[in-house]
């Protein structure tokens, strides 16, 4: 028997000789546990000859593929940090993760090295190549290395991955995440969903994310189930898949799309047995709208790259639409006031702070960023806004930093946005504070319509006008024909409040 390491002992080892399948990839070709075990063996030979040792960084940035998963599994045995980058991210940005991070290796896509060879010169990090098919010099590497593995022995505080947040405003942060918090959130949410070794996930979604790689693969590999893992999302590929799934994850936008496709009915998933959403918000109407045409009710829950999962709707009781239900077991939350920290009464507005296995180590190399959002008796700040309903279920109301003051009064962009979007005409909106002369920050709405020009300034805001006190009715209007949004399908109102800031400017002259 060798060492202990919490993530291997649960995920890889129990696996090593299991010949049912893991994963599901587009052709019908399928990969079992053994296999896939053993390329991340292979593959964390490479690890330690390129000098990766417990603790050292692996960044990487390339396109979704087995091979990436591997890399993960690698690591886990390794000792090595996984830290995924986000695909979309320029030469510039990966200058700024690849100094801050130190990694060890930093693995690229081929298309990309010649980009990427001087900046990992620069921080003193091994470079090598992955493709989207799995090749490159990586898996070249690992083809002759051993099938088997001695794990490098790791504790359930040693770190397992770093997640860049998604940074709207300021640099963004690498959140530390140890071993515990990984497995305990795994195990969780395997229980809470219910997640056994018959279950196969469509899996869609990115896996530089904690959505992609965190709940859906550990979820998987900690329940024995297998995945359908599609390069991507792909509306055909989706509804192509669906009947060989019992299950998926998605954000809202996979919904919404789906909803958008006539294919997607009742008979294509009556025998799915859960819809799970989060990471971004899901409209109630979407949740309706699914409903009524599928007969399955999606079960939302929230979480964040610091802290995995936190809260989820039950999997037997009411899944309560506008709300991600219940803090997951061992996991405590509480709403405060933001000035004074104190807990608000039910119904009430404030920030969402956090406590649990699940919280993260801190921010990497930012001790003080770390302190100032974690509470002394080790609550984190989430930085949402929630209100905690009689009942007990948790509804996100937008981000702390998105709250809107004017003239000295709080608005809550959630509640201005449900107004609009509840109008005749309205696809979505996204309700956002500019700067204002007399008021300090003026409400601006941007909205799209789902009939091309039918629907007027004076019309929302006379739509809104009986329902919403004066100083949150919107002063402006703006249509767009879509919402900027991010990979995860998260409204980025930073780009609108960049793009509007002179709305309310005072005239020149
Ligand atoms: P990330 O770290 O990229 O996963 O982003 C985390 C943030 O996404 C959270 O702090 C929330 O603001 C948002 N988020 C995640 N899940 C939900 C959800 N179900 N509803 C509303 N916001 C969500």
């Amino acid at each position: 028997m060798s060492t202990a390491n919490p993530l291997y002992d649960a995920f890889i080892r129990p696996r090593r000789e299991d010949a049912r399948v893991f994963l599901h990839l587009p052709g019908g070709e399928s990969v079992t546990y053994a296999q896939a075990m053993a390329r991340a063996h292979q593959l964390a030979h490479v690890l330690l000859e390129n000098g990766v040792g417990p603790g050292d960084r692996v960044a990487v940035q390339v396109q979704k593929s087995p091979e990436a998963l591997y890399l993960y599994l690698a690591c886990v045995a390794t000792g090595g940090v996984f830290l995924p980058l986000n695909t979309a991210y320029t030469a510039a940005e990966l200058d700024y993760f690849i100094g801050d991070a130190e990694p060890a290796l930093v693995v690229c896509d081929p298309s990309a090295r010649e980009n990427l060879a001087a900046i990992a010169d620069r921080y003193g990090a091994a470079l090598t190549t992955l493709a989207p098919d799995g090749s490159g010099a990586l898996t070249d590497a690992a083809a002759t290395q051993p099938e088997v593995f001695d794990p490098v022995a790791r504790g359930e505080d040693d770190l397992a991955a770093v997640l860049y947040t998604s940074g709207t405003t300021g640099r963004s942060k690498g959140a530390m995440l140890s071993q515990a918090n990984l497995l305990s959130n795994a195990q969780a949410l395997t229980d809470v969903w219910r997640f056994t070794d018959t279950d196969v996930l469509l899996h869609g979604l990115p896996i530089f994310h904690t959505h992609g790689l965190f709940v859906a693969t550990n979820v998987t590999l900690s329940a024995g189930g297998s995945m359908i893992f599609l390069p991507k999302f792909d509306l055909d590929a989706m509804i192509e898949a669906m009947s060989r799934a019992t299950t998926m994850m998605g954000v809202p936008t996979f919904y919404t799309r789906l909803l958008g496709d006539p294919r997607f009915s009742r008979e294509l998933v009556q025998h799915m047995r859960l819809f799970i959403s989060g990471s971004a918000p899901l409209l109630a109407q979407t949740h309706a709208d699914f409903e009524e045409r599928t007969g399955h009710r999606i079960l939302e829950r929230y979480g964040m790259s610091e802290t995995g999962m936190i809260t989820s709707n039950p999997y037997d009781a009411e899944r309560r639409a506008g709300t991600v239900g219940f803090p997951l077991p061992g996991v405590a939350i509480r709403v405060v006031d933001r000035e004074t920290g104190a807990a608000v009464a039910h119904g009430e507005t404030g920030v969402v702070e956090v406590r649990g296995p699940n919280v993260f180590k801190g921010y990497w190399r930012m001790p003080e960023k770390t302190a100032a959002e974690m509470r002394e008796d080790g609550y984190f700040v989430t930085g949402d806004l929630g209100q905690v309903d009689g009942d007990g279920y948790l509804a996100i109301v937008g981000r702390d930093k998105d709250l809107i003051i004017s003239g000295g009064f709080n608005v809550y962009p959630k509640e201005i946005e449900t107004a609009i979007d509840a109008l005749e005409g309205v696809g979505e909106s996204a309700v956002i504070g500019l700067p204002h002369p007399d008021f300090g920050e003026g409400v601006a709405a941007v909205v799209t319509r789902t009939h091309a020009a039918e629907l007027s300034e004076a019309d929302v805001v006379g739509g809104v006008a009986d329902k919403l006190a004066k100083f949150k009715q919107p002063k402006r209007v703006f249509f767009v024909d879509a919402l900027p949004r991010n990979a995860m399908g998260k409204v980025q109102k930073q780009v609108l409040r960049t793009e509007y800031a002179a709305a309310f400017a005072p005239k020149p002259g």
